[in-house]
C-alpha cells in the first residue's frame, strides 16, 4: 500500500448548461478544464478528487 494514491475522477458532461444570468439554453462549449479537490479529510488526502468541468458561451443575442 505504501506509495498507492487513490485517484477519483468525476466526469460532468452534459450536452448543454443554462445561461446563469439570462438562462438561455447553450450548447456551444467554451472550455473543459480538469479542477483538483484540494481540501480532503486526513483519511482520504492521499486520493485525488479530480473534477471535470466544462463551460459554455452564452448564445444569446443580447
Ligand atoms: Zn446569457
Amino acid at each position: 500500500m505504501h506509495g498507492e494514491v487513490i485517484r477519483v475522477e468525476a466526469r460532468c458532461t452534459p450536452a448543454g448548461a443554462a445561461c446563469p444570468e439570462c438562462a438561455h439554453w447553450t450548447e456551444r462549449v467554451h472550455s473543459s478544464y480538469v479542477r483538483f479537490s484540494a481540501e480532503l479529510p486526513a483519511a482520504v488526502r492521499r486520493a485525488q478528487l479530480a473534477l471535470r468541468v466544462r463551460r459554455f458561451f452564452c448564445t444569446a443575442s443580447a
